[in-house]
């Protein structure tokens, strides 16, 4: 079969990648390994019950209409109506460390406010690096990675201050042990902070479903269970791939949001050990009798830490519950609200560990993770467990089978490429180790690529078509 572009993965990034080809008319195949689309934001059913897998919330919320802004852009190219996403912000979210806590909403001016009463003599540090944020500009030819530890100290003097604004930015995008290159960082920053939270009513499957449909009637297919076993190289070229089937696909330009050792490995290449990502996560997701803010939590997102200097790295054991994200999805605003409570604790885990351990030892170490998890945020959270009628957890086991990332690794490889190329032709990188991260970062590198990769040069020109 040939096409004019072949997309693996069916994440938000080569979901968002394929629609904005198949607008332009370009005969495309998105071909996923699971069952389902989503990748690392997909959904399930367990016990009857309806859950997300990543989706903790929406960060580069905008209003409709705003200008310059990232979501209003890639609504824009995607030809997607904001009402369609029917998006809830979030009421408030916090950031917890022993004996400080800061609140922040989508108004920026809380944030500032909160500093403001936390640490008085940060005001204008704080101020400062807000504005830096905001006059920067993404290059792709920014030297390598200087670290936003250092930003972070040439603007605020409190050491407790840095950490409590790092450490969302960790949490939400880092695949670098204990620090983030300021690029990453000002994107997350902006994400988080300036832009800020929203979940769409109905949970990642209504924004999946919205995808799908548009790609089906645009004519491109999606296929399932269509597991890419090698990319076709002919003479530093890919020119298309084969499937675990052994059915082989042809088209001179191939995306991959499989990561970029993973796809390197799909073209026959060898990369570095050192260039696989460290950072993965176990999730505990307790439903219950009823909603968190009965029980007092009305925050959507919290990031705490238990200790002042915030850990965000790879645990030698199988969890390090020192740190993490405490979220409600019943915290976002909702026509309609959800049937249930939930609330979904994670923090880091080692990989290596959980892949070591046999099926009871399995069950039983997520039993123990989730109690340390549930016991580690036991200040910052009213007690909830006495109201839980259901409980899943999973694992970075659980990540890498559902999503092949090696090291279950949730951000991908610390190494990027913000300009999509794999020194193959015609095979580049989309999603997490393009560059950007998250479901709009995503879905944003997605679309991105396909306008510099295909569309632009279609075009015959230096910018991509408005929509
Ligand atoms: C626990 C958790 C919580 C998260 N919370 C949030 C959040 O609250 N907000 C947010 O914005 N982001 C969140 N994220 C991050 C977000 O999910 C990701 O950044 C984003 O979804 C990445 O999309 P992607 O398209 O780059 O990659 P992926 O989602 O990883 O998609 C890659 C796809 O490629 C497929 N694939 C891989 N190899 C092959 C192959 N050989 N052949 C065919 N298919 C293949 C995989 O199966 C997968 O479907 C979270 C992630 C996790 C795991």
């Amino acid at each position: 079969m040939k096409y004019d572009a072949i997309v693996i993965g069916a994440g938000m990034s080569g979901l968002a990648a394929a629609l904005r080809l198949s607008q332009h008319d370009q005969r495309v195949v998105v071909l996923e390994k699971h069952e389902l689309w989503g990748g690392l934001n997909s959904f399930y059913t367990l016990g009857g019950r309806p859950f997300d897998v990543g989706l903790h919330a929406l960060t580069n919320y905008a209003p409709p209409g705003k200008k310059g802004a990232p979501l209003t852009r890639l609504l824009r190219w995607l030809r997607i109506k904001h009402e369609e996403l029917r998006l809830g912000e979030h009421a408030l979210s916090e950031i917890l460390f022993p004996g400080a806590r800061l609140e922040f909403t989508n108004d920026f001016a809380r944030l500032e406010s909160e500093v403001e009463r936390l640490f008085p003599s940060e005001r204008a540090g704080f101020a400062a690096l807000a504005e830096w944020v905001r006059a920067f500009e993404v290059r792709e030819d920014a030297p390598p990675a200087p670290s936003a530890r250092a930003l972070l100290a040439e603007h605020l003097r409190e050491p407790l201050l840095c950490e409590m604004i790092l450490l969302p930015v960790l949490m939400y995008g880092s695949a670098r042990e204990d620090d983030v290159d300021v690029q990453t960082f000002a994107i997350l920053f902006r994400a988080l902070f300036l832009d800020g939270l929203s979940r769409p009513e109905g949970g990642i499957r209504s924004l999946l479903n919205l995808l799908v449909k548009r790609l089906k009637q645009n004519g491109a297919e999606l296929r399932t269970r269509a597991g890419v076993k090698r990319v076709l190289v002919r003479a530093g070229r890919a020119h298309g791939v084969e499937l675990e089937s052994g059915e082989v696909l042809e088209a001179p330009v191939v995306f991959s949001s499989a990561g970029w050792v993973e796809t390197m490995a799909l073209a026959g290449e060898h990369v570095p050990r050192a260039e696989v990502g460290r950072l993965s996560f176990v999730e505990s997701i307790w439903v219950l009798d009823c909603a968190p803010a009965e029980l007092g939590h009305r925050a959507a997102t919290g990031f705490y830490s238990t200790v002042p200097h915030a850990r965000y790295r790879r645990p030698d054991g199988l969890v390090d519950a020192h740190s993490g994200v405490i979220s409600s999805p019943n915290n976002f605003r909702a026509e309609k609200p959800l049937k249930e409570g939930i609330l979904r604790i994670s923090v880091l885990a080692n990989h290596a560990r959980w892949k070591a351990l046999d099926g009871a030892q399995y069950a039983e170490a997520k039993q123990r993770a989730s109690e340390e998890a549930a016991a580690a945020v036991r200040t910052y959270l009213p007690e909830w467990r006495g109201h839980a009628v259901f409980q899943d957890i999973y694992t970075p086991a659980t990540i890498e089978r559902f999503t092949s990332h090696a090291g279950g690794a949730v951000y991908g490889s610390p190494k990027k490429h913000l300009d999509g190329g794999t020194g193959i032709a015609g095979l580049y990188l989309i999603g997490s180790d393009q560059g950007y991260l998250g479901i709009v970062g995503a879905m944003i590198s997605g679309v991105a690529m396909a306008n510099r990769h295909v569309l632009m040069k279609l075009a015959g020109r230096a910018e991509a078509p408005v929509s």
